[in-house]
C-alpha cells in the first residue's frame, strides 16, 4: 500500500498551487491527472487585472492577492528553472469616446485605484489603431502566466519525483473511512481540483457550479504591434514567445460545453479586435476549453460536509492565476492549523443545496 498524507485529484493551475503549498509546508502529497493535451489551464490567457475595467473597480481582494501571486510563481519559476511570468507588463485599455474619458479621468482620480491606474496619455497610442481610438490609459502591476508551459513543467516535475499518476480517477474505488484508500493508496484525505469536470464527482456535484466555454486564438499581427504590452478592449491580445505571433481572447458561451473550437467564435473575436485595431489578423490556430465558473463568482473550497477527510479545492472561474496562490495557503492553513476559510469562499455556504440534494 502506498502511503502519503493528501491524494490529489486533478494538475491544473488549482492542483500545481496546492501542491506547491504542501511542498512548502513539508506535506508529502501523490496526484492522479489524465494529463490531457488540452484543458482550461494550458490554453488560458494566463493574464492577472487588477482593476475591472468595465466597472473601473479594484478586482476583488486585489491588495491581498498580488504580492503572494507574484511571489509564488516566482518561487515555482526558480524551482522548475523554466520562466513563465511576466510581471508588471502594462495593460493598455484604448479610450474611444469622450464619455469613457471622463468615467477614466475619475478613475485615475481616484485614490484607491491610484497604485493600478496610470495617467491618460494624451495622444492616440503607438500602434495601427482604428482612428476612434481617441486616447489611452495604462494599467499597472498586471502581467501574465504562461500558463499552459508552466502546467506542462510542473508535471514533468512531479513525474521525475514519481508523485503523478497518469490516469483517469475512478470516483466508483475511493474508499473514505478513517483513512482514504484508493487502487492501492492509502491517503490522510483526498484533495479534488478538477476544475470543470466536477460535474462527474457524485461527492460534490450539488454545488451550483455554471462553466463556461471559452476560445482563444493564436494570430500573426504586423510588426507596428509592439510586443510590450497587452491590449485590453472587450478582447485581449498579448505576446507569445514568438516574434510578431500574439494570442487573442476570449469568448464567454453557456451552451454548447464541448472543446472544441468554432468559426462563429473566432469570428466574433477578430470582429471585437478590429473593432479598436486597423489589423488584418492571420489566424494561425484556435482552442478552446471549459472555466470552472461558480454561480456567485467566488472560489469554492473546503471541507466535504458530512466526509472529514474529503476536501473540494475549485471555482478559480476566469481568475485561476490571480486566485490559486492565495487560496491554496489558506486551504492548507486551513488543514494543519485549523485556519478558518473566508466565509465567500468556503463552500459551507451553499449547505442548504447539499441538504436539499
Ligand atoms: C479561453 C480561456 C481563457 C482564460 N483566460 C484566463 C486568464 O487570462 N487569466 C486567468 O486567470 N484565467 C483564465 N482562464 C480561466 C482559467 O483557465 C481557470 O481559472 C483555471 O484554468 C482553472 O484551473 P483548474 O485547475 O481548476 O482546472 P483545469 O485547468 O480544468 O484542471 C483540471 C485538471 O483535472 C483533471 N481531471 C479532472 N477530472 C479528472 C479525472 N476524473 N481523472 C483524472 N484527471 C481529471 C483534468 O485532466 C485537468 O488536468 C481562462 C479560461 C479559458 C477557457
Amino acid at each position: 500500500m502506498k502511503q502519503t498524507e493528501n491524494l490529489i485529484v486533478g494538475l491544473g493551475i488549482a492542483g500545481i498551487n496546492l501542491c506547491h503549498q504542501l511542498d512548502k509546508a513539508g506535506k508529502s502529497f501523490l496526484v492522479i491527472d489524465r494529463c490531457p493535451e488540452n484543458s482550461s489551464s494550458l490554453i488560458a490567457g494566463g493574464i492577472y487585472n487588477p482593476v475591472v475595467l468595465k466597472r473601473k473597480v479594484k478586482s476583488w481582494k486585489v491588495d491581498e492577492l498580488f504580492p503572494f501571486l507574484v511571489e509564488t510563481y516566482r518561487e515555482l519559476e526558480s524551482q522548475l528553472g523554466v520562466d513563465f511570468l511576466l510581471h508588471d507588463f502594462p495593460i493598455l485599455k484604448p479610450i474611444s469616446s469622450a464619455n469613457e474619458l471622463n468615467e477614466w479621468q475619475q478613475a485615475v482620480d481616484d485614490s484607491r485605484l491610484s497604485p493600478y491606474v496610470d495617467s491618460i496619455e494624451k495622444q492616440p497610442p503607438n500602434g495601427p489603431f482604428q482612428k476612434s481610438v481617441l486616447v489611452s490609459t495604462t494599467i499597472k502591476n498586471s502581467g501574465f502566466v504562461r500558463i499552459g508551459k508552466l502546467v506542462l513543467a510542473y508535471r514533468n516535475y512531479l513525474q521525475e519525483k514519481g508523485l503523478l499518476i497518469e490516469e483517469e480517477f475512478n470516483y466508483q474505488e475511493v474508499r473514505a473511512e478513517q483513512k482514504v484508500s484508493y487502487k492501492g493508496i492509502s491517503a490522510d484525505r483526498i484533495i479534488f481540483c478538477e476544475g470543470r469536470f466536477i460535474s462527474e464527482n457524485p461527492f460534490f456535484n450539488w454545488l451550483p457550479f455554471r462553466p463556461t466555454k471559452g476560445q482563444m486564438l493564436t494570430v500573426r499581427v504586423p510588426e507596428s504591434m509592439t510586443p510590450d504590452k497587452i491590449y485590453n478592449q472587450q478582447f485581449l491580445l498579448f505576446p507569445t514567445e514568438q516574434k510578431n505571433v500574439f494570442r487573442l481572447g476570449a469568448t464567454y458561451e453557456w451552451h454548447n460545453l464541448d472543446e472544441t473550437p468554432s468559426q462563429e467564435s473566432t469570428d466574433e473575436l477578430i470582429e471585437r479586435a478590429q473593432k479598436a485595431l486597423n489589423i488584418d489578423f492571420e489566424v494561425l490556430d484556435a482552442q478552446a476549453a471549459i472555466r470552472p465558473n461558480v454561480a456567485d463568482r467566488r472560489p469554492t473550497i473546503g471541507r466535504h460536509p458530512e466526509i472529514e477527510n474529503m476536501f473540494l479545492f475549485n471555482g478559480m472561474g476566469s481568475k485561476g492565476v490571480m486566485l490559486a496562490p492565495y487560496f491554496a495557503k489558506q486551504l492548507v492553513s486551513h488543514i494543519y492549523e485549523g485556519v478558518e476559510l473566508d466565509q465567500e469562499v468556503n463552500l459551507n455556504r451553499f449547505g442548504k443545496r447539499y441538504k436539499n440534494s
